[in-house]
């Protein structure tokens, strides 16, 4: 590590060519699964005004209270927003967009996904971070349990493309009707009367703005009480009742495995009914890789007309540390094939067109102009892992020619200068390497 005083901020991580390859083939299967079943990507702002964010949320969330990140801007005319956050989560964004863009004219329901950066400024520990990446679903317009199990499923398709789905385990639950969580939240505020110098004072404070929350708490005192408290599950309707036991129903047919876990809230206080979690089979739901639930009133709350919403988020910094675990590696593109090495003013100037050539031909050159000698230009392409050198000095750019070098085999040869391109491509593709020609680039539509 240099010895320089500037680091990343606190919690933020850079994303080197290595964790970028694993960053691009989650990109890969998340793109290919939500084309598969009619998804369509949005990229909304990194930053909204900060209301949509506290008002869909909720200002009791740990989200909102403690953990937005406000921007602050010099007003410059009086249309200009100031009151703005860094978008801790997508789907207000995203329920905000479908709003502005009078999305319910479309056909319904409307399916959207994103991929991209969130921030929250958390305590940063493992697998925490204050400015981190997902991906995420959004399907909004009509509410259906098979949507619910069919958005699950993809999910499961991408975790299972990404060999960390044994790794994961489904949690689900259904926390009903904001009547029902009233009620029960009223119920939950009585059993704790008398009960509070028990509590961790976290959890304490957490009474008093958003009970529901003791129901996922870590703490071992506030699980203990808990187990005794009244069960959400008591408090619901019975059209909430009948929608999970349809979604569970369909998640058998379709034949994703999963845990009903009644303890499971979300810290939002959007969601409705269906809430979801992918834990750690192994340590839990600290290191959650992701989850969704389903929103019916958020678009509501933020102005538009009543619509049904459900939308699922995955941490890709969890992920790539499960695929890891579990070796398993990212295919990437990123291998030098051709290292072009020269000597003298001549041969440089002829390297220029043969590293163009070499490039078009989608051959990935990389090439040597400064001027170290042939012996230190070679060891380079070997600590770039390139499969051949193309040496360049003045007896050849004399003669015409040009020495190749098989730098797995140690062995050289005199070929000609304007038959190098051929030879080398040839040889590439008999040795089964992937050149990647600009057709492959652009056929890779959004690689973001
Ligand atoms: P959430 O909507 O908060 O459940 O987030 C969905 C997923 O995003 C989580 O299951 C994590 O995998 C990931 N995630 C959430 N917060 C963070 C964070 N601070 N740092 C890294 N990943 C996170």
């Amino acid at each position: 590590m240099s010895q320089s005083t500037y680091r990343t901020p606190k919690g933020t991580h850079d994303v080197l060519p290595e964790e970028q390859r694993y960053m691009t083939y989650i990109k890969k299967a998340v793109r290919h699964r939500a084309r598969q079943a009619g998804y369509q990507r949005i990229d909304t702002p990194i930053f909204e005004r900060r209301d949509i964010f506290e008002r869909g949320i909720g200002e009791h969330t740990d989200i909102v209270e403690k953990e937005l990140f406000i921007v602050s801007a010099k007003k410059q005319d009086e249309s200009d927003d100031t009151e703005l956050a860094l978008r801790p989560e997508f789907t207000a964004g995203v329920c905000r967009s479908y709003i502005e863009h009078a999305m319910d004219q479309l056909p319904q329901p409307v399916e959207l996904y994103s991929i991209g950066q969130l921030f929250r400024h958390d305590r940063p520990q493992k697998g925490r971070y204050r400015q981190f990446h997902q991906f995420n679903f959004e399907i909004i317009g009509i509410k259906d349990p098979s949507l619910d199990a069919q958005l699950i499923q993809v999910m499961v398709r991408i975790f299972n493309d990404l060999k960390i789905l044994k790794r994961l385990n489904l949690q689900i639950n259904n926390i009903g009707l904001p009547e029902n969580r009233q009620a029960y939240v009223e119920a939950l505020k009585e059993f704790f009367i008398g009960k509070e110098r028990n509590l961790p004072e976290l959890d304490r404070a957490r009474l008093a703005t958003n009970p529901l929350r003791l129901l996922d708490s870590k703490e071992e005192d506030t699980q203990i009480l808990i187990k005794s408290a009244p069960q959400l599950e008591q408090f619901l309707d019975n059209e909430s009742k009948e929608y999970h036991a349809t979604v569970l129903e369909y998640l058998q047919e379709l034949g994703i495995a999963y845990q009903e876990n009644p303890r499971l809230v979300r810290g939002l206080d959007y969601y409705t009914q269906t809430v979801f979690e992918f834990w750690d089979e192994s340590t839990g739901a600290q290191n959650a890789v992701g989850g969704g639930g389903r929103y019916d009133g958020l678009i509501e709350l933020l102005g538009g007309k009543p619509t049904p919403g459900i939308g699922f988020a995955g941490g890709m910094e969890r992920i790539i540390w499960h695929m890891k675990e579990a070796g398993v590696e990212a295919p990437h593109k990123d291998q030098v094939d051709v290292f072009v090495a020269q000597l003298g003013p001549e041969a440089k100037k002829q390297c220029l067109t043969l590293i163009s050539r070499l490039r078009d031909k989608g051959v990935h050159t990389i090439g040597a102009l400064g001027e170290a000698s042939l012996k230190s230009q070679l060891r380079h392409a070997d600590r770039f892992g390139a499969k051949y050198t193309l040496l360049l000095g003045q007896m050849e750019v004399k003669e015409g020619t040009t020495i190749m070098r098989d730098m797995a085999a140690g062995k050289q040869k005199q070929i000609k200068f304007d038959d190098a391109v051929e030879t080398v491509t040839q040889l590439l593709v008999e040795k089964n390497l992937d050149t990647y020609s600009l057709k492959d680039a652009l056929g890779d539509v959004d690689e973001d």
